[in-house]
């Protein structure tokens, strides 16, 4: 299986990204940020439950977060693999994911980390927020709290991956196809090494 866990901060692009991996490398896309858009919408009650998490720019906690990851995987019991992307967030949702997988017989390949300086973050948040619809973007003051939750408790989940020799820095900065090769090279040269 190939599985991966796309890295980043908010709007480095791994939802755009992610969407042109999967068609490539036939493997299914799970975005625990887009799981939980869908729940608000559908108005169940984990959705109302992470709404007030999401609106201000806050992790939902572990426990929900974990679980509703892992019923997602079980609902593709025949997928070639995996991009997990915002998720692992945080160390126990990283060590969670670990003993998961392995209890399936597998494990994550490889981590992608975007890399995108902070200030071109806020710039590219700013103007999805105008026609994503998603109130977290529209809202700088919010803007600043999920790119310090990143910094305080998410960027050294990189740390869980990079120990295990997994982890992968990729430039996240340039146009959308040439950050997609870059992504690609790097996935490819894993592959070889299988
Ligand atoms: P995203 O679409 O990845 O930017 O996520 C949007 C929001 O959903 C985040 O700001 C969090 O409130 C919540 N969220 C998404 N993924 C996670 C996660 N792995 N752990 C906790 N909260 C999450």
């Amino acid at each position: 299986m190939l599985n991966i866990v796309l890295f980043g901060p908010p709007g480095a692009g791994k939802g755009t990204q992610a969407e042109k991996l999967i068609n490539k490398y036939n493997i299914v896309h799970l975005s625990t940020g887009d799981i939980f858009r869908a729940n608000i919408k559908g108005e169940t009650e984990l959705g109302t439950l992470a709404k007030s998490y999401m609106d201000g720019g806050n992790l939902v906690p572990d426990e929900v977060t974990i679980k509703m990851l892992e019923a997602e995987v079980d609902k593709n019991p025949n997928a070639e693999g995996f991009i997990f992307d915002g998720f692992p967030r945080t160390t126990p949702q990283a060590e969670s994911l670990e003993e998961f997988l392995t209890g399936k017989g597998t494990t994550i390949s490889v981590m992608l980390a975007l890399d995108v300086a902070e200030q071109e973050l806020i710039k590219r948040l700013l103007l999805r927020g105008k026609d994503s619809g998603r109130a977290d973007d529209a809202n700088e003051e919010v803007i600043a709290n999920r790119i310090s939750v990143y910094n305080e408790q998410t960027a050294v989940v990189a740390d869980f991956y990079s120990q295990r020799n997994k982890f992968q820095k990729v430039d996240g900065v340039g146009s959308v196809d040439e950050i997609f090769d870059r992504l690609c090279a790097t996935i490819d040269e894993y592959k070889i090494s299988l």
